[in-house]
């Protein structure tokens, strides 16, 4: 549908659908721009405030509670819940931007409209070490945010990886010594300090991918030192998150030292389990985390609600094999090298996740095989599934659906107060939804429909500030993440009789429903239940950075 036509259709709907719902403001001048009357409010911290109203004047919240003064617009949102809106601490929509250059995107994608229908205001990019990293590359990004404008807020962590395959160069496989040189070391941190200096929160690393998996520790923690003025953090996507145990603990015990090392927050990425030899080993990780918290080292983590994860179809290899988003060539010619690829990969799929509970699920190059199983293909072709995984690892990239975690772990993890609530997911669009991962479209609205409202494995109060305050602290957001008077009005307002995720990985492409009301700077960018085609969203830049002094 043109954008135009969208306008218009929502513009209609809005007629038909909000009226009866607004009162019209008495006659007299009215005190505030919008007023949410009734609703059962989440204020921040582990308990919900009860009924209340939300006034709300311009781009900021102005009074909670009892609102005596009247708005131009009244809303009814008795046996609602406001909210704080909902802050995603690890998202990928920069990567498209990135990857398009200056081609022209879908508007859904401007729009980010599949987080819009979780309850979503903010994101966060950068995450697992790609994304914009040169040191113009991080303004420039959080400018075009801005001139959109886009959907949701974004703030933005200096992708790692990026950074150093912009300093070091492709293929850093290949070099006698991975590790940078005094020179380049100095320019990544030079780099890393222009780009918090333009905004950026902090820097994120992906160690389980090329070329993050070549940096040693002593590295990590010299580029975090820079972060540290700007009062940033250091967010990981770790080397392992399992099968092997020993690596698994190993990797996330080094993201706690080099936090510790660096005098800074560390925050560890959609925090898992992976693979069979790992399950089960949440209280050994829990106790690492708050050891540390304990001895006054600011540890945190975040988490999507899902025993699935999702990613290059190449990383059934190791790291040590891979070169961008496959197998390394020298890992793929015939001979000693593919055997060990062979073997590597066997490992994989016996350990980590077995070939049936793989599913492919971008792979434009043979697009009938997306949505099937690994071992669904592999049998179609008369193939030993770890052939078809070799076959594919050194081919031309792919993402896969992973089923190795264990639904006591996701559980166990998200009882815990330091852990956020993540999608690892990225705007899309929903013709091509249909293959992604449900959490792109789900994750809010499934951690508080299926854990909180349902099961009860956390409390509502719980799971929103997972999702609100919790995230808004580790990123260092004073005026966002609680619904106070002096905040911006990102505010979500959900029926939760109605709330429910429904996308799922059957069917993935699906949006969220139960989102009534979702307002981001103040502006309505969901108004009863249906998108307005509003986009409010602002580039955060990080306000306790440096900048340099005005001349
Ligand atoms: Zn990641």
């Amino acid at each position: 549908m043109t954008r135009p036509a969208l306008g218009w259709l929502c513009f209609l709907t809005a007629l038909l659908t909000v009226v009866p719902a607004c009162a019209a403001a008495p006659a007299g001048a009215a005190e505030h721009d919008l007023v949410l009357r009734g609703g059962t409010l989440y204020r921040g911290g582990f308990e919900m405030a009860g009924p209340g109203d939300v006034a709300i004047k311009g781009d900021r919240i102005v009074a909670v509670g009892e609102v005596s003064g009247r708005g131009t617009r009244e809303v009814d949102v008795r046996g609602h819940i406001v909210a704080p809106g909902f802050i995603d601490l690890h998202n990928h929509t920069d990567e498209i931007y990135r990857v398009a250059g200056g081609w022209p995107l879908p508007g859904a994608i401007h729009q980010n409209r599949n987080f819009l229908t979780q309850g979503v205001t903010t994101i966060v990019t950068g995450n697992c070490g790609s994304g914009p990293a040169a040191p113009d590359a991080v303004g420039a990004w959080l400018d075009r945010v801005d001139s959109l404008p886009y959907g949701t807020n974004v703030a933005h962590l200096v992708p790692h990886g990026r950074l150093r395959r912009e300093v070091m160069g492709e293929n850093q496989g290949e070099r006698a010594d991975p590790h940078p040189t005094r020179e380049e070391l100095a320019t990544m941190k030079a780099w890393l300090d222009a780009g918090m200096r333009a905004g950026a929160f902090g820097m994120a690393t992906g160690l389980g991918y090329d070329p993050g998996s070549y940096a040693g520790t002593f590295e990590l923690v010299a580029l975090s030192r820079v972060l540290r003025p700007h009062g940033g953090f250091y967010a990981s996507h770790t080397r392992h998150e399992g099968p092997d145990p020993v690596r698994m603990f190993a990797s996330y015990a080094e993201a706690v030292t080099i936090g510790e090392q660096a005098g800074i927050p560390a925050h560890i990425s959609h925090i898992k389990l992976a693979g069979r030899r790992s399950h089960g080993m949440t209280p050994e990780v829990i106790g690492l985390v708050e050891a540390a918290r304990a001895r006054g080292v600011a540890v945190t983590a975040d988490q999507y609600p899902y025993t699935a994860s999702s990613t290059t179809l190449a990383v059934l290899a190791p790291a040590e094999m891979r070169e961008g988003q496959s197998a390394a060539p020298r890992y793929c010619e015939e001979g000693p090298g593919r055997d060990e690829l062979r073997a590597a990969i066997q490992t994989a799929l016996t350990d980590y996740v077995e070939p049936e509970n793989v599913t492919i699920s971008v792979y434009p190059w043979r697009w009938w095989w997306q949505g099937r199983s690994l071992a669904d293909v592999a049998e179609s072709k008369g193939m030993e599934p770890v052939d078809l995984a070799v076959q594919i690892a050194c081919g031309r990239p792919g993402a896969g659906i992973y089923h190795a975690q264990n639904e006591d772990d996701v559980r166990a993890f998200m009882k815990r107060p330091w852990v956020a609530t993540a999608s690892d997911g990225t705007a899309m669009v929903d013709f091509v939804g249909r293959f992604a991962h449900p959490r792109l479209y789900g994750t809010f609205p499934r951690k508080i429909r299926r854990y909180a409202l349902d099961e009860g494995v956390i409390d509502l109060a719980f799971a929103l500030r997972s999702m609100t305050e919790l995230p808004a602290k580790i990123l260092g957001l004073p005026d966002r993440g609680r619904l106070e008077p002096g905040q911006f009005a990102d505010v979500v307002v959900f029926d939760p009789d109605r709330l429910r995720d429904v996308a799922s990985f059957e069917r993935p492409g699906r949006h969220s429903e139960g989102i009534e009301w979702l307002l981001v700077n103040g502006v309505a960018a969901i108004e009863d239940g249906e998108l307005t085609g509003e986009r409010a969203g602002r580039g955060l830049r990080n306000p306790r950075r440096l900048v340099e002094a005005a001349p």
